[in-house]
């Protein structure tokens, strides 16, 4: 399917998406339906793709990182969409570019050689716990708090909806150290799994994104030591803000790349399939709709690449990542609609990929900032402007 190039993807770039694409399919993709299956790949993926060099992309090269661009993130985002399901790619980005950005970005020289390391390698895994069952759009709601005994924090509270839950040795996790002075009373932790106190409560099930383990988290009275803080105390409402912006740039990223994926093989059906001694495909309506979706695909693509250019420029680009976000996931929507319903009776049983592209892509106006939550950030930073 024709694409239009981006003159932001050097040769270098692409050699890497096509080290990134050789990976999928031959240890990923074969084995992608089983996982979702079971409802978990194996941890041992984290290694693999720690060998490779995947999961440092854009970290420095004296952590074990590759010290690359945002545009070596978006090819191995939009390359790990090729196995067809996007919980597992969910799960590998919220390790490496949602969870331990905190970590690089604001700890300590211990810190990073302590976690940042060996979650380069893949030896460890990482988290990020923000949402809690009563706020998830409003993370100046959240009510886990940490109090601070001497050299210790102790943490309570609970979380919800948390990616890599199961698979997580650490998780970086937001709690109140002042509960009067709203979001500026927000701290952020880390916590290692085995610590006292700390459970996974349960494993979610979900509509779609099978192969990545979502759950709901306890601490009682989860004594951590005071060195376990990430950056400054009260903090970590503005990491948390700053991090959203490559968070939902990748979110933008993977819509895109999933949508690509969907329209892709859909096209190949509606040129196999026959209906009224034809081809789909040469019936003008299903001819049109599909070049509508492209169009729109376009669209979402150039914008999303936008947003990055504007993130990798650096400065405040929240208005475009917001719109990238926005746009992105509701296109790929759309097009999950119109693929599924070119696929007739077809699209609706499991053995047909868009089945699962249906599901899985319905997190995305959801996660990391709801699709209302964008235009609020659009509307208040990008049109309320003097
Ligand atoms: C599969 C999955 C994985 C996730 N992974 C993680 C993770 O790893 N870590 C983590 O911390 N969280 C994670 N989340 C949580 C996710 O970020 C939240 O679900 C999301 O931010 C929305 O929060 P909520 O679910 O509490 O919905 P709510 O905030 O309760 O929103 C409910 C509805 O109200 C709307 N709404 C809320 N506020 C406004 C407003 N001001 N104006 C207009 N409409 C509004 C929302 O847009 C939404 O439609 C995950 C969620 C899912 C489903």
């Amino acid at each position: 399917m024709i694409t239009a190039r981006s003159h932001f993807f050097t040769e270098e770039h692409e050699m890497f998406r096509a080290q990134v694409r050789n990976f999928v399919s031959r240890e990923i993709t074969p084995y992608i339906d089983q996982w979702e299956q079971e409802g978990l790949f194996p941890k041992s993926l984290y290694r693999r793709m720690g060998e490779l060099g995947f999961l440092g992309i854009r970290y420095p090269e004296k952590y074990g990182g590759s010290g690359g661009d945002i545009w070596m993130t978006i090819a191995f985002c939009e390359e790990l969409c090729r196995c067809r399901a996007l919980g597992l790619p969910m799960s590998v980005l919220v390790h490496t570019d949602m969870s331990s950005t905190h970590i690089a970005r604001y700890g300590t020289e211990e810190q990073r050689q302590q976690y940042l390391v060996p979650m380069i390698k893949g030896e460890k895994v990482c988290a990020i716990a923000v949402s809690e069952p009563a706020a998830g759009s409003d993370v100046a709601g959240i009510q886990t708090t940490a109090v601070r005994h001497g050299d210790t924090y102790v943490l309570n509270g609970a979380k919800i909806f948390i990616t890599n839950s199961v698979h997580a040795d650490v998780f970086c996790v937001a709690a109140k150290t002042d509960k009067d002075k709203g979001h500026r009373g927000i701290s952020l932790f880390i916590v290692e799994r085995d610590t006292p106190g700390f459970r996974l409560a349960k494993k979610l099930q979900k509509l779609g994104n099978h192969s990545s383990d979502t759950g709901e988290l306890v601490f009682e009275e989860v004594r951590i030591p005071r060195h376990n803080l990430i950056g400054e105390e009260g903090k970590g409402f503005y990491y948390i803000m700053a991090n959203f912006q490559d968070e939902r740039l990748i979110a933008a990223s993977l819509a895109v790349g999933a949508a690509q994926q969907a329209l892709e093989d859909t096209l190949r059906y509606t040129r196999e399939r026959r209906a009224f001694g034809k081809r789909l495909f040469d019936h003008q309506t299903v001819a049109h709709r599909l070049a509508d979706m492209a169009t729109e695909l376009e669209a979402a693509r150039q914008l999303t690449y936008y947003a990055a250019d504007v993130l990798q420029r650096g400065g405040d680009c929240s208005t475009e990542v917001s719109m990238a976000k926005l746009f992105a996931a509701e296109v790929a929507n759309r097009i999950a609609y119109h693929c599924l319903q070119l696929h007739g009776g077809y699209g609706y049983i499991q053995e047909f990929p868009i089945e699962r592209f249906f599901r899985d892509i319905r997190l995305s106006p959801i996660g990391g900032g709801t699709s209302e939550i964008m235009r609020e950030i659009i509307a208040k930073r990008g049109l309320d402007r003097e």
